[in-house]
């Protein structure tokens, strides 16, 4: 660890302890050039993600959940899996940008219906109907409308 003070490149650590709730270590260090003394922290680098669901509630991502949705909206599409795979790894790369490692539940239909969109409007139309629970039949097929009008 490079001394803030000095840059110097050594240190001795003099004193070792877990701290915040022990997810974290905490140690107190010491320049050996400039004898000025530090603090850093360490704590694992985790990044669980989170889903935040329409009520409110909160749940730990599931890839496979997400992976079954889309197999799901392309059954018996002519879509090789490696493609359904593909598309998932790239929204899950997404996913794992999100700020705060907080997603919701829209946010991830959103990012898929993105991805079908460009790859089979049939599974597209599929996943959106799942998704998202459409209460009003007009906007679902409004919705299709724009859709077979761009492809
Ligand atoms: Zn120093």
């Amino acid at each position: 660890m490079r001394c803030p003070f000095c840059f110097c490149d050594d240190d001795k650590v003099i004193e070792t302890r877990s701290a915040r709730n022990q997810t974290s270590v905490r140690r107190r260090r010491e320049c050996t050039a400039c004898h000025r003394r530090f603090t850093t922290y360490e704590s694992v680098e985790l990044n669980p993600l989170r889903v935040v669901k329409r009520n409110g509630g909160r749940e730990a991502y599931d890839p496979e959940k997400l992976r079954h949705g889309v197999r799901t909206a392309c059954v018996k599409l002519p879509i090789p899996s490696s493609e359904v795979d593909a598309l998932v790894s790239r929204v899950e790369v997404q996913l794992h940008n999100a700020l705060g490692g907080e997603v919701s539940s829209e946010e991830i239909g959103d990012l898929v219906l993105r991805e079908l969109a460009g790859l089979d409007p049939v599974a597209y139309i599929r996943f959106a109907s799942v998704y998202r629970r459409y209460q009003d039949l007009q906007k679902f097929l409004d919705e299709v409308r724009v859709l077979l009008k761009s492809t």
